[in-house]
C-alpha cells in the first residue's frame, strides 16, 4: 500500500494523457556521431601515444566517458596489437554481454557479436576464431589463466571497473603483473596492461604496478540537485515507488528515471507496483515504459533498457548497482537511490557467507547521483537522510577482504601459488586464508594447509567453474551412483531461479507446482521439476512452463549449464549413473560437499548451524517452511532482520560422521553415533 509521500494524493488527480502519440520513436542519432561526442574521443590520439609508450597504464575517467566501449576500438584501429587479441574484463556478466553487443554494433557492417567482437562469461562462450576484441568476466579470465599462465593469447589485457575491487579483479592484478614480468624476461611478446576505473585511490594502485603512468580524462558532468529524506525510512522499496510518482506527476515525459534497488525480487516487485499504479485512471502523468536491469537477465530485456521510449512516454529503469558504473543509459534526468546494495559477505570468525542487503558507501552514493547529470542538469532523490549519509562508509571494503576465499584459493593452487605468498594489492586477513585452506583440506583438495600441490581430487575440482563444495558433490556422485541427479541439482544451484512467483499470483503458482514437492526439501523439489521438464516434448514445453509457473529461459539455461558440467565430468573419467528413486543416495552425495553447511533443529523453529553454532530460521520461501525437519543442509544464508536458511535438503544426522569423519570429530558435533 502506498500511503507515504502523497502517492494517494496523486491518485486523486484527473488524468491528462489523451492526445499523445505513443508509438513514434525519438529520432536516432547515428552511431558514429555518438562515438565522436564522447568525452574520450578528443583524447584518443594522446591515449594511443601513452599506450604505445607504456606497458602499464591506469586510465581514470567518469562513467559514461567511453572507456569500455571506445578504448578497445582505438587500440585495434591503431594496430597496437598486431597478432594478439584484446581482453577486457567486467565484474558482471550482464555488463560483459551488453558492452560486447554495443561494440559489435558500433563496428557495423552487419557484424554480429561473436564475430570480430565477442564475449565469454561462465557457461556461455560467444567468440569465434575471428574474435579480436573479447569481453569477459574477470572470473573467466582467471580461469583462462589456469590453462595459459602467461595469457599468451592476448597482447593487451584491460582490467575494467577496477574500482569495484571484486575478488577476481584483485587476483588478476597479481596474475597479469606476473605474466607481464615473465613475458619480458623470456623475451616473449610483451603484454600491455591497462587498468580502467571510474574512481579510485590511484596512488595505491599505481605504486603496486611499479609506479606506472596514470591518465585522467575529464568527463562532462552537469550539476545534480540533491534531495534527502527528512527522516529515515524503514521501507525503502515503498519509498522508492512513491518518490517515483512524486516525480512522475510533474516532470516532462522525456525525463527518464533510474531507480537503484538491490536484487531481482525487489526490482520485479517494484516494477509490478509501478505498472499497476500507472494504469490507475486517477494517477496523473504520461504513459510509462518500465524496464528492469539485474544479473542474468535475458538479453532482449537488456536491449530494451537502452532503447529510448516512444515520444511522450517516460522510461523508468529499475536496476541493481550494475547501472552505477558498468553501463550507462542515456536520457536519465532523475535518480532515486534506495541507498542499499546486496552483497556477499563472509565472516571468517563465524564461518558464514551471507547474502546481505546493506548500506552502500558514500562513494557509491556519489556514483549513483552522477547518473542523473550526464546530459544535462538532473536531480537525485536519496531515500535516506543527510545524517544517514554521513554515517555511511567512505568506500566499500574490497571483496577479497569480506568473501569466502576457497574458490580463489583452489584456482591459485591450480596455478601453483599458495595464497599466503601471493602478491596482493590488499591482502586478505590471515584468518580468512586459513579458513579457506582448512575447508579445502576437509574437502580433500589438499593434503595439508600449507601445501602448494593439489591432490588428484583437488586437481579435478579445480577444473569445474564452481565453488569447491559443488565440484566435490559432482566428484562424489559416482560413488553414490547418482551423477545424473547431482548434475541436475548443481546446475540448478548455479543458475537463476526457475520458479516464477508473480506477486499477484503467488497462491496460484504454489498450487500449480504442488505436485513437485518433495518431502526431502527444496533441492529435490527442483529436481522433480527438472525431471518432468525433460519428459515433456519440445513442442509442449512452453505451455507446460506457463501452466506450472516455471521460468522457461532459466530452465533452458540450467540445461545448458548441465551439459557443460557433464562434459567436464567426462573429462574427469566419471562413469555416469542414476539413482532413480533412491533419494538417500543423492542426499548423501549432496552432504559429501555440503557437510560444512549443516544445521540442526534446536528448539521451536530455531536451527543451529553446526559449523559456528549460529541461530537461524527456515526461510519462508522454503518447502520446509512451517515444518521442522531434524537436520538439514542449506545452500544459502540470507540476513534481513533475522538470519534465514534457504535452499534445504533434510538429511539423517547419522550420515555426518560416516561422510565427513574428520569434520565431525573436530566440530564436536552433538550427534555422534552411540556405540
Ligand atoms: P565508460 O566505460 O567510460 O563508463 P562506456 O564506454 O560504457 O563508458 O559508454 C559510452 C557510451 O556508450 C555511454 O554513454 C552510452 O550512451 C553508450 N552505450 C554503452 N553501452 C551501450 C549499450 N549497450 N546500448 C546503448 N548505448 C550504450
Ligand atoms: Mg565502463
Amino acid at each position: 500500500r502506498l500511503s507515504e509521500n502523497g502517492t494517494n494524493g496523486i491518485a486523486k488527480k484527473a488524468i491528462t494523457f489523451g492526445n499523445i502519440n505513443g508509438h513514434s520513436l525519438k529520432p536516432k542519432v547515428n552511431l558514429q556521431e555518438q562515438r565522436k561526442n564522447l568525452p574520450i574521443y578528443e583524447k584518443r590520439n594522446k591515449l594511443i601515444e601513452l599506450i604505445k609508450q607504456h606497458n602499464t597504464l591506469i586510465v581514470l575517467a567518469e562513467t559514461g566517458s567511453g572507456k569500455t566501449t571506445q578504448i578497445p576500438q582505438y587500440i585495434n584501429a591503431a594496430r597496437i596489437m598486431e597478432n594478439g587479441k584484446i581482453a577486457i574484463t567486467q565484474p558482471r556478466r550482464v555488463a560483459a554481454i551488453s558492452v560486447a553487443m554495443r561494440v559489435a554494433q558500433e563496428y557495423g557492417s552487419g557484424m554480429g557479436v561473436g564475430d570480430y567482437v565477442g564475449y565469454s562469461v561462465r557457461f556461455e562462450d560467444c567468440t569465434s576464431k575471428k574474435t579480436k576484441i573479447k569481453f569477459l568476466t574477470d572470473g573467466m579470465l582467471l580461469r583462462e589463466a589456469i590453462a595459459d599462465r602467461l595469457l599468451l593469447e592476448y597482447t593487451v589485457v584491460i582490467l575494467d571497473e577496477a574500482h569495484e575491487r571484486t575478488i577476481h579483479t584483485d587476483v588478476l592484478f597479481g596474475i597479469v603483473k606476473k605474466a607481464q614480468r615473465i613475458r619480458t624476461e623470456r623475451h616473449l611478446s610483451p603484454l600491455k596492461i591497462i587498468i580502467m576505473s571510474a574512481t579510485m585511490d590511484v596512488d595505491h594502485l599505481s605504486k603496486y604496478f611499479n609506479n606506472c603512468q596514470v591518465v585522467f580524462i575529464e568527463g562532462r558532468t552537469f550539476p545534480v540537485n540533491m534531495y534527502y529524506t527528512v527522516k529515515p525510512h524503514d521501507n525503502y522499496q515503498t519509498a522508492c515507488v512513491s518518490t517515483f510518482f512524486k516525480i512522475h506527476r510533474t516532470a516532462p515525459p522525456d525525463h527518464d528515471v533510474l531507480i537503484f534497488l538491490t536484487g531481482q525480487e525487489e526490482i520485479e516487485s517494484c516494477a509490478h507496483q509501478i505498472r499497476v499504479l500507472v494504469k490507475d485512471p486517477e494517477v496523473e502523468g504520461p504513459p510509462v515504459k518500465v524496464c528492469t536491469l539485474y544479473a542474468a537477465q535475458p538479453s532482449t530485456q537488456q536491449v530494451a533498457v537502452f532503447q529510448p521510449a516512444p515520444i511522450g512516454t517516460r522510461k523508468v529503469v529499475i536496476s541493481t548497482n550494475i547501472a552505477e558504473t558498468s553501463v550507462t543509459i542515456s536520457g536519465i534526468k532523475y535518480v532515486i537511490d534506495s541507498g542499499m546494495v546486496k552483497s556477499r559477505t563472509f565472516h571468517p570468525s563465524t564461518g558464514m557467507e551471507l547474502l546481505k542487503v546493506q548500506r552502500i558507501s558514500q562513494e557509491q552514493a556519489w556514483q549513483r547521483s552522477g547518473r542523473a547529470g550526464r546530459e544535462s542538469e538532473g536531480h537525485c532523490y536519496r531515500i535516506y537522510s543527510r545524517s544517514q549519509f554521513e554515517l555511511m562508509k567512505k568506500n566499500s571494503t574490497p571483496e577479497i577482504q569480506r568473501a569466502n576465499l576457497n574458490s580463489v584459493a583452489i584456482q591459485l593452487l591450480a596455478l601453483g601459488i599458495h595464497m599466503l605468498h601471493f602478491d596482493f594489492l590488499d591482502k586478505p586477513s590471515n584468518e580468512s586464508i586459513e579458513t579457506a585452506f582448512e575447508q579445502l583440506k576437509l574437502l580433500g583438495a589438499i593434503e595439508d594447509t600449507d601445501s602448494i600441490a593439489l591432490t588428484s581430487l583437488g586437481k579435478k575440482m579445480s577444473k569445474f567453474p564452481l565453488d569447491p563444495r559443488f565440484s566435490r558433490i559432482l566428484l562424489s556422485a559416482d560413488k553414490y551412483g547418482c551423477l545424473e541427479e547431482a548434475l541436475t541439482v548443481v546446475s540448478l544451484l548455479s543458475s537463476e531461479s526457475i520458479l516464477l512467483n508473480p506477486p499477484s499470483k503467488r497462491e496460484e503458482a504454489l498450487d500449480a507446482r504442488q505436485k513437485f514437492n518433495s518431502g526431502y526439501g527444496d533441492h529435490l523439489t527442483l529436481l522433480n521439476v527438472y525431471r518432468e521438464f525433460e519428459n515433456i516434448g519440445q513442442n509442449n514445453r512452453k505451455t507446460w512452463c506457463h501452466e506450472h509457473f516455471i521460468h522457461m529461459r532459466n530452465i533452458l539455461y540450467v540445461r545448458e549449464v548441465r551439459s557443460q558440467l557433464q562434459e567436464i565430468c567426462k573429462k574427469c573419467d566419471m562413469r555416469g549413473s542414476s539413482c532413480g528413486s533412491e533419494m538417500d543416495q543423492l542426499r548423501k552425495c549432496l552432504l559429501s560437499g555440503l557437510f560444512m553447511n549443516v544445521a540442526e533443529l534446536h528448539r521451536d523453529r530455531q536451527y543451529i548451524t553446526l559449523d559456528k553454532r549460529q541461530v537461524t530460521l527456515i526461510h519462508p520461501s522454503s518447502n520446509f517452511h512451517g515444518q521442522q525437519p531434524h537436520c538439514v543442509i542449506y545452500t544459502e544464508v540470507v540476513q534481513t532482520t533475522k538470519c534465514y536458511l534457504r535452499g534445504l535438503t533434510s538429511i539423517d544426522s547419522d550420515w555426518l560422521s560416516e561422510i565427513a569423519p574428520e569434520y565431525t570429530r573436530n566440530h564436536n558435533v552433538k550427534f555422534q553415533r552411540d556405540s
